[in-house]
């Protein structure tokens, strides 16, 4: 791979970021009339930490990782859009990514004037790797990766990403947003020995916390402390970080409703596999599945107007004739079958 100081944006390495008063003094004091705040306790009247540190002391437990290889922000999304801004340069460079795949990635290169280069997933959803490699040049920055993958729900082959991390000169960026509910390892494990890998978590899925927006990158110290240069001083909010903690703490309810999502899964999975009008079940590790139907907006429609709401995915590359339908509760799911067997 090229040096991380190569493919960091040049004028963001000696970018002197905003210091914030609570980056200034950070110690124990009695009168902090430093940040301009209203004095007066109703429990956010106070800037949040803009280091997250308690919040990062929690999940650096959890996923066993040192702190300071970790970064967070306003839900994924920003975290991703801070790795464009990072590495990407407006107008010039470009990044890779695999249809079908998250749309944010190609939205957040257009918003950040970024070159998109596709390279599509083979039949059964993996990697080409080959094409991948020879796709790459001097101006691509990032490849992003999804796996599990939306709108698929297949992981994407282990040693096939582990190769192409290896061989790929630019940053690869792979986003775990469903790896709660794999049975798969994933990627974590890598970050030590591979330095051009970012992994990209969130507490929007199994974790059960999307309202409240707050995603992770794990990578390594250099490059977090490049996006805690960048980002906004104060991006997760006071709400966020002592929700976020609170949710974390809450081990045994995470494991449960994961359980609960995966065994939902297996059954709605073997029940539709059934259906005259299902075509396909696809295989998932997620929190979804995504179902080929043989008229798949006549049933998209007759869903809708029972107030049963799914996703169209049929648009996307390799899903034609696709719904993608999110894992609900024991008595959603049974909504959803009835209507389908009736
Ligand atoms: C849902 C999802 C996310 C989560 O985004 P947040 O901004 O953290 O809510 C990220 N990536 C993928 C692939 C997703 O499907």
């Amino acid at each position: 791979m090229r040096a991380i100081e190569q493919l960091i944006r040049p004028e963001l390495l000696s970018l002197k970021p905003y210091s914030s008063a609570r980056d200034e003094f950070q110690g124990r004091a009695d009168v902090f009339i430093d940040a301009n705040e209203n004095p007066f306790e109703n429990g956010v009247n106070r800037y949040p930490d803009p280091l997250q540190r308690a919040l990062k002391k929690r999940i650096s437990e959890i996923k066993n990782l040192p702190e300071d290889q970790i970064f967070l922000g306003n839900g994924s999304d920003e975290v991703l859009d801070l790795i464009f801004r990072l590495f990407c340069v407006p107008g010039k460079d470009a990044v890779i990514i695999t249809p079908p795949t998250y749309g944010m990635y190609k939205v957040l290169a257009g918003i950040n004037n970024i070159f998109v280069k596709s390279v599509n997933l083979t039949s059964d959803f993996q990697l080409q790797h080959d094409a991948i490699l020879k796709t790459y040049d001097r101006e691509t920055k990032l490849l992003f990766l999804c796996s599990p993958n939306n709108p698929v729900g297949i992981s994407l082959h282990q040693d096939t990403v582990e190769h192409i991390i290896d061989q790929f000169p630019g940053i690869v960026v792979i986003d775990e947003a469903y790896i709660d509910f794999s049975n798969q390892p994933g990627f974590m494990e890598l970050i030590s020995g591979k330095p051009n890998l970012i992994v990209v978590q969130t507490l929007s899925k199994a974790w059960g916390m999307a309202g409240i927006r707050l995603g992770m990158a794990f990578t390594n110290s250099y490059i977090v402390s490049a996006l805690n240069k960048i980002k906004p001083p104060y991006n997760v909010n006071v709400l966020t970080q002592r929700r976020s903690l609170q949710g974390l703490e809450n081990i045994g309810e995470f494991t449960k409703n994961i359980e609960i999502i995966k065994s939902e899964k297996d059954r709605v999975g073997k029940i539709l596999a059934t259906l005259p009008m299902v075509e396909r079940v696809f295989d998932s590790d997620a929190n979804f599945l995504l179902v080929k139907f043989d008229d798949c907006m006549r049933y998209f429609n007759g869903l809708k107007n029972e107030g049963i709401i799914v996703r169209d995915r049929s648009q996307q590359q390799g899903c034609a004739g696709c719904l993608r339908i999110t894992i609900g509760t024991p008595e959603e799911n049974d909504k959803l079958i009835k209507w389908l067997v009736k």
